[in-house]
């Protein structure tokens, strides 16, 4: 099983004279003032994506499926589902 995450979206973006290109994805990120390190998000992870760094959960975006299960898991709601664009 491929566990890579694909590329949300790509696609050409507007810019005043011209156009530039760019791609979209989801990250998820753990607020660290909300977590309680309780673990729950590492250990129901589909993909191993979660590892601890510095006492507190870090998500590899390579590794993460955008299944959502840490977000909707986690007791103080402190991992946050965001969108990056970036130019390419
Ligand atoms: S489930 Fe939430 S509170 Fe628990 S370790 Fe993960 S981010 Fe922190
Ligand atoms: S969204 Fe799913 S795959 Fe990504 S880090 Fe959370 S539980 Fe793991």
């Amino acid at each position: 099983m491929d566990n890579q995450r694909p590329l949300e979206d790509s696609g050409l973006g507007g810019v005043t004279g011209g156009r530039s290109a760019f791609v979209r994805r989801t990250v998820y990120l753990c607020q660290e003032s909300a977590c309680l390190n309780c673990g729950i998000c590492l250990e129901g992870c589909p993909t191993k994506a979660i590892f601890v760094h510095r006492n507190r959960p870090v998500i590899d975006a390579c590794l993460c499926n955008d299944c959502g299960w840490c977000e909707k898991h986690c007791p103080t709601g402190a991992i946050l589902r965001t969108v990056q664009t970036t130019p390419v």
